[in-house]
């Protein structure tokens, strides 16, 4: 069939405007991909939304799903041709994926359904933006390159505590115009982890293990980033700036939007819910990246009441949507059974209070000057009651997080892992009427010690039984995969004890080590 949305009807062209007001000029998308933040701090967000009605959405089912984000990145006005988009996202959501349907949905009885974001190749849910963000960064340089505007090409650089980096690798690698370096605490990431990243294959891409902590690895890379007299260096011998594509780009989070619209296009081709029908959703948060991305496709038209937002002991987004104040002046930093969102400056969260404020560039520059100086800010009586209006929040300990896997997988026959298994007790305790949608953000066999450990009824810091701790993480899963008969762990996961090690070096975490690593890996022949 034809695409059901065109351009046709759809605004002029589309711009990007800044949260914080102080990036000048509003920008096109191809422009915001490639620079990531806008200059002053802010954060870039499209001037205009599609709007999408309830057929527009339905019939997005019949599409491939490559087709429905085309239709999406077409239905937003993005300045790159038409047949550019589609064979981008056929890239991005072609064969990568171990399922046709790239996102399937699992429903474990008729209103909990879970949404299944980790088919991609690292079996993590950043696999969906970051399939697809290198291949828009890639052309929006070339775009820009061929109108004049840009003259060098691209080196990311990422510390990463986990799955970011993995992901980062597997989007970028065989990219044109960008190589990618990744950084990781050396000893501070799991066994799957590590193999993960250090058997990565492609030329563009470099791993290096840092002696420190995660902390030490992203104080480094920040440091590197800000330094102009590296920058003329990269710039002068190898014509390249370094970028960090991280989650606050907004080309990182369009590819978010579009899973939510094509899941309700789903439900309702199953016959799960009617067209036009209220669903909640409900998503293990850290960024604020995944859960911001449902709320923009509820302003596009998917009949989305209610917003619930999952924390782990590291709890602020919680007590923010419960209090209206952001309050990061006297909490520890926590570390939990769902590590990745384990985080206290939630960045993505400035894009939603611009949004909420009306796009009030002034209120949302003060609170994050005060966010900055006292570690907190309030937000007015207004912007708190929007708040209220679209999200509820809750929080879940540890203890109770591997209890609800055990309990889910005795009472579905569906295994967690410990993210989505914080999602789903969140959703227990907040869920109205709706049916809910939860984003379940990782395979459990990325997280094999913790689900062992909710498996054998084990307290959450209880030390793994020798002969459990000396296995390797694949042996791990092979362990739970049959003890549970759940044997469906993805191939990329699967594997890794046999693949070829091609990354080694362990270097420091001084910023002068980081890039003389990195120039070292530039001048590679
Ligand atoms: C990154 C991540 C999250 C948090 O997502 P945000 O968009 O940062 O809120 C949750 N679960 C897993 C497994 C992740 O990797």
């Amino acid at each position: 069939m034809s695409q059901p949305i065109d351009r046709a009807g759809a605004f002029g062209q589309n711009l990007y405007l800044d949260t914080r007001g102080t990036g000048g000029e509003p920008i096109s998308f191809t422009k915001a991909v490639v620079n990531g933040l806008a200059p002053g701090g802010g954060l870039y967000v499209p001037e205009q939304l599609p709007s999408l009605s309830i057929d527009d959405i339905a019939a997005l089912a019949e599409l491939p799903y490559a087709q429905r984000a085309a239709a999406i990145y077409r239905a937003f006005n993005i300045d790159l041709a038409d047949e550019v988009i589609d064979e981008l996202m056929e890239r991005a959501y072609g064969n990568n994926f171990d399922t046709e349907a790239v996102c399937p949905i699992t429903s474990l009885d008729e209103s909990t359904h879970i949404l299944e974001l980790w088919h991609g190749p690292t079996s993590a849910f950043k696999d969906m933006a970051l399939q697809c963000l290198p291949h828009f960064f890639s052309a929006s340089a070339e775009h820009l390159r061929e109108q004049g505007k840009l003259d060098h090409e691209f080196m990311i650089l990422v510390a990463t505590s986990g799955d970011t980096g993995k992901a980062a690798l597997e989007g970028f690698k065989g990219v044109d115009g960008v190589s990618i370096g990744v950084l990781f605490p050396d000893g501070g990431v799991s066994d799957i982890q590590r193999k993960q990243m250090v058997t990565t294959t492609g030329d563009n891409v470099c791993v290096w293990a840092v002696r420190g902590n995660f902390d030490d690895c992203q104080t480094g890379v920040k440091r590197a980033f800000s330094d102009d007299v590296f920058a003329e260096e990269l710039l002068a011998q190898h014509a390249i700036a370094l970028s960090s594509a991280n989650s606050i780009n907004w080309g990182r989070l369009l590819p978010q939007v579009v899973y939510y619209i094509s899941s309700y296009a789903e439900l309702v081709a199953a016959g799960k819910v009617q067209p036009g029908d209220e669903i909640d959703v409900c998503v293990p948060t850290g960024n604020f990246g995944n859960i911001l991305a449902a709320w923009y496709a509820k302003q596009i038209g998917v009949p989305i009441g209610m917003l619930l937002c999952a924390s782990n002991d590291n709890r602020v987004l919680t007590d923010f949507i419960n209090t209206g104040t952001y309050d990061i002046s006297d909490r520890e930093f926590i570390l939990t059974s769902s590590p990745s969102m384990d985080i206290l400056v939630s960045s993505n969260l400035e894009r939603q209070l611009f949004e909420l404020t009306g796009r009030n560039a002034e209120a949302i520059s003060q609170w994050m000057v005060d966010l900055n100086e006292k570690r907190c800010f309030r937000v007015d009586a207004d912007t708190f009651a929007r708040v209220r209006e679209n999200f509820s929040a809750d929080s879940v300990d540890n203890a109770t997080c591997l209890a609800t896997i055990k309990a889910v997988l005795d009472e579905h026959d569906y295994l967690l892992d410990p993210h989505t298994a914080v999602a789903y007790a969140a959703a227990q305790n907040l869920r109205g009427s709706n049916p809910v949608l939860i984003a379940s953000t990782a395979h459990w066999a990325k997280f094999g010690d913790n689900v062992y450990r909710a498996l054998h009824d084990m307290a959450p810091a209880d030390p793994l039984p020798t002969d459990v701790a000396a296995l390797t993480g694949c042996q791990l899963n092979q362990r739970i995969a049959e003890e549970t008969g759940k044997r469906d762990i993805p191939a990329g996961l699967a594997n890794l004890d046999a693949m070829e090690v091609r990354f080694t070096n362990v270097i420091d975490s001084n910023v002068e080590a980081i890039e003389a690593a990195a120039g070292e890996f530039l001048s590679r022949s």
